[in-house]
């Protein structure tokens, strides 16, 4: 706990606060996006909006696995689910949201289907182990962060010759989504969304490196800062993009050295590469279908698919219209925007995944609505 206090301590966020303000140039206005949804919770959690100077905006961005996963997908682990044979085994946050017409893995789970909910890919290997009679699913999902673990998943199970453990895989990747948001006409030219940088994700960045981004630096003319998630790293990586922008400069800054390599982790980018290779297109909520933006099983280990062992089938659903969740993730709309925010969707209720997701923007405006100043946090 000391490792995390030095990192939250009010009178260094203080001093960070004055460096943002003294950086901020009165006459122009600084726009940022925060991709992951880790530091949109920070920036709530600790009253940081309170610190920054009226000009200096921050804009959420898609970075919540929860939140970008596609409707369809959801749908397709509860086909999965309503087989007497499978046991799903899911992380905690997938349980609370909504499908096509508002089913859930949580409604489905109190209709006698068998979810289990899993704190790591290798709890489902074992449960596999602890179950032949039964087939284990685990419903994969996540940036780069949590593809290791289920590439370790898929390679510890061939190791123990268990025939009755799958992955349904839903991985996507960081770089992919970036360019996205780059591309989309809202924020290229004149559209309705700035962004003038990046604040980068620490956990992705710690296996993928920080040289994927240089490309947009380098290409976009948009500087990244990688930060970690603790108050005082997302004030140092906003000071930090300030002082960049002042002086023209668009470049990769790395403010968690505590953790990120130009390089990232070759270890563990080549137990991925063992694995998974690039999907020809993938779905996301939010930004639709991005060209080699996901990651699928490789043929060598076609057997632990599940996809392919339970013949899943991807269709279109219809998303429900009132929920402007695609919007939030672009970072078109705020939560607050919605007209269901606070009102008929809360996280008891959600309506969409943004509420539901402890990294959902949503979820971060609704939980931390009350908190106004840092020093009492920090
Ligand atoms: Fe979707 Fe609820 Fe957020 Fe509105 S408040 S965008 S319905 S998750």
């Amino acid at each position: 706990m000391r490792y995390i206090r030095e990192f939250r301590d009010a009178p260094t966020a203080r001093a960070l606060a004055e460096r943002i303000r003294r950086a901020a140039q009165p006459k122009r206005d600084y726009y940022l996006m925060e991709f992951c949804g880790g530091h949109t919770h920070a920036v709530f959690r600790h009253g940081l909006l309170d610190l920054l100077p009226d000009n200096v905006h921050l804009v959420h961005g898609p970075g919540c696995p929860v939140c970008v996963l596609a409707t369809s997908r959801l749908d397709m682990a509860l086909a999965l689910v309503d087989r007497a044979e499978v046991i799903l085994a899911s992380y905690g946050d997938m349980l609370r949201v909504p499908a096509a017409r508002r089913r859930t893995l949580f409604k489905a789970r109190a209709g006698g289907c068998d979810v289990r909910v899993i704190q790591s890919a290798g709890e489902a290997v074992e449960l596999a182990a602890a179950r032949p009679d039964r087939q284990v699913v685990l419903f994969a999902i996540g940036f780069e962060t949590t593809t290791p673990p289920t590439a370790l998943a898929i390679l510890e199970a061939e190791r123990r010759g268990l025939a009755n453990f799958s992955v349904f895989c839903n991985h996507v990747l960081t770089p992919a989504a970036i360019q996205s948001i780059l591309d989309a006409p809202e924020v290229r030219g004149l559209g309705a969304v700035r962004v003038d940088g990046f604040i980068g994700p620490s956990h992705v960045s710690t296996v993928i490196g920080s040289r994927p981004y240089e490309y947009f630096a380098a290409e976009y003319q948009k500087p990244v800062v990688i930060a970690g998630f603790e108050p005082l790293d997302v004030l140092a990586a906003i000071g930090m993009l300030l002082e960049q922008l002042n002086s023209g400069r668009a470049e990769v800054e790395n403010q968690f050295t505590r953790g990120v390599s130009r390089d990232g982790n070759l270890k563990a980018q080549s137990l991925v590469a063992e694995v998974f290779e690039l999907k020809a297109e993938c779905t996301w909520r939010g930004l639709g279908r991005l060209p080699y933006s996901g990651l699928r099983i490789k043929s060598r280990y076609r057997s632990f698919d599940a996809e392919k062992r339970f013949r899943l089938k991807e269709f279109e659903v219809t998303e429900n219209r009132a929920c402007q969740c695609p919007a939030v993730i672009r970072g078109v709309k705020k939560p607050t925007d919605c007209p269901l925010f606070a009102t008929r969707c809360t996280p008891r209720e959600p309506l969409g995944s943004c509420m539901v997701s402890s990294e959902g923007a949503c979820a971060a405006y609704y939980r931390y609505r009350n908190v106004k100043r840092c020093a009492s946090s920090c």
